[in-house]
């Protein structure tokens, strides 16, 4: 894990160097031909590079771990009760989340400010430059017609199409995948389970060495972008950090201590003293799935939650119950809209919401694990996928706070299951 945290810093320094390099670039040499070429023959397809290394693993990624996740899911109906009010805990508190974020971003609008002739080059640049997707914002139309194309009539032509407005046609396949799966012989279908697990495995695996070329990729994303367009850029991204940790704050402090307080009959006071270890791990370690053990150990000795139901809740929620990815998620798609002009009406944002929530619960728990899903979510609605390039120099301090709202979100659920259960025992101070 130290090894991870040191890339998250290798990552920001790549971020500062490359805005430093940049804004003076352009102070000094703006309009120079010089800077004009290194820019356009060096920085950009550097930084283009590392962006494709990622969208290279995006649809294997979402077949194999949606499939997977919500074969998963299927078992829960063999676990009952339990697993029901899991499932619509995680569904209601994460669209809470969701509906949060998107109040927050549409109230004070991060992403706005730019002039019109910053934002025509940004998005011209991004887009001429992208083969294939040539999907301009004026041509997505949430109509009838992109209910009906949810379902792909091709699947193969919707991986081939995903970056040109048919994710969603893949999700479904998906979706579909496994809930197949969930209700065919598991003796007949080990061998698909297996091919989707290996695939899983190795799309990780090349995340992993892509995060490797991230420092140097982000440097060179944002010494383009601010040797093109100066520093005017870092207001809406500084007022994009604000608003997301407003909203996580939000839903750490107000809603989960409600739903403590509420549902789960605690002092909310004592209840955040009793889980300072999981928050403390959570935020360190920026992974659900690396905090576990001490959610485990925090809920049943500390809240007296049994082991039965911590167990089984916050396994299944440290990958599927991520409520601060959820409200990240809504939040950046909205922002990188703002920011590249791109209107998102009702039925877009509401599809946000839902892939948002869809995300939060195919998300690993591991450090950045939303990054490659976010690409999902903005390039359905007709955002550049490449704006992730932006926001990624930020998003160690963002992956620590949604982290630790994730578990605490967990820790939030069992609590609750285990009092309705009659499995919460009183613990003394
Ligand atoms: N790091 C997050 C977690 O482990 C996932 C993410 O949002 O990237 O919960």
């Amino acid at each position: 894990m130290a090894k991870q945290i040191a890339l998250y810093n290798k990552i920001f320094l790549g971020f500062i160097i490359g805005l430093a390099l940049g804004v003076t670039s352009n102070l000094l040499f703006s309009g120079s031909p010089g800077l004009a070429w290194f820019v356009t023959h060096i920085s950009e397809p550097f930084g283009r590079l590392f962006l494709r290394l990622i969208f290279m693993i995006v649809i294997p990624l979402i077949v194999s771990s949606l499939s997977l996740g919500v074969m998963g899911l299927g078992d829960i109906r063999t676990v009952g009760r339990i697993g029901i009010k899991t499932l619509v805990f995680t569904l209601i508190v994460t669209s809470l989340s969701v509906l949060i974020g998107l109040t927050l971003v549409n109230t004070f609008r991060p992403g706005d400010g730019l002039s019109p002739e910053v934002r025509a080059q940004l998005l011209g640049t991004i887009r001429s430059k992208e083969a294939g997707a040539v999907l301009k914002p004026s041509e997505v139309d949430f109509g009838i017609q992109t209910l009906v194309n949810i379902v792909p009539d091709n699947p193969l032509a919707a991986m081939v199409n995903a970056f040109k407005g048919e994710m969603l046609g893949v999700m479904f396949f998906s979706l579909m995948l496994g809930v197949a799966l969930a209700l065919s012989s598991p003796e007949r279908t080990k061998p698909l389970v297996g091919v989707l697990e290996g695939l899983y495995e190795v799309t990780m695996k090349i995340i992993d060495i892509a995060m490797k070329l991230a420092p140097y990729g982000v440097a060179a994303l944002l010494f383009t972008l601010t040797a093109r367009f100066g520093y005017s850029v870092l207001k809406q991204l500084a007022a994009y950090v604000v608003v997301v940790l407003v909203g996580l704050a939000f839903h750490q402090f107000v809603v989960y201590s409600f739903l403590v307080r509420y549902l789960a009959g605690m002092n909310p006071l004592t209840f955040f003293r009793r889980i300072k270890a999981v928050m403390v791990t959570a935020f360190s370690t920026s992974s659900s799935n690396a905090t576990l053990p001490t959610t485990l150990k925090v809920a049943q000795e500390n809240l007296g939650i049994s082991r039965e139901i911590s167990s089984f809740v916050l396994t299944l929620g440290s990958t599927a119950n991520q409520n601060g990815t959820a409200l990240y998620e809504g939040v950046t798609v909205l922002f990188l809209a703002q920011f590249f002009g791109v209107h998102l009406g009702l039925e877009a944002q509401l599809l946000v919401v839902l892939m948002s929530i869809l995300s939060g619960v195919g998300t690993a728990g591991v450090p950045g694990g939303s990054l490659p899903l976010i690409v999902l979510v903005l390039e359905s609605v007709g955002v550049p996928g490449e704006g992730i390039g932006i926001i990624l120099g930020v998003d160690r301090l963002l992956d620590m706070c949604r982290t630790t709202v994730n578990v605490t979100g967990d820790i939030t659920a069992a609590a609750y299951i285990a009092r309705s259960e009659g499995s919460l025992q009183a613990i003394p101070d």
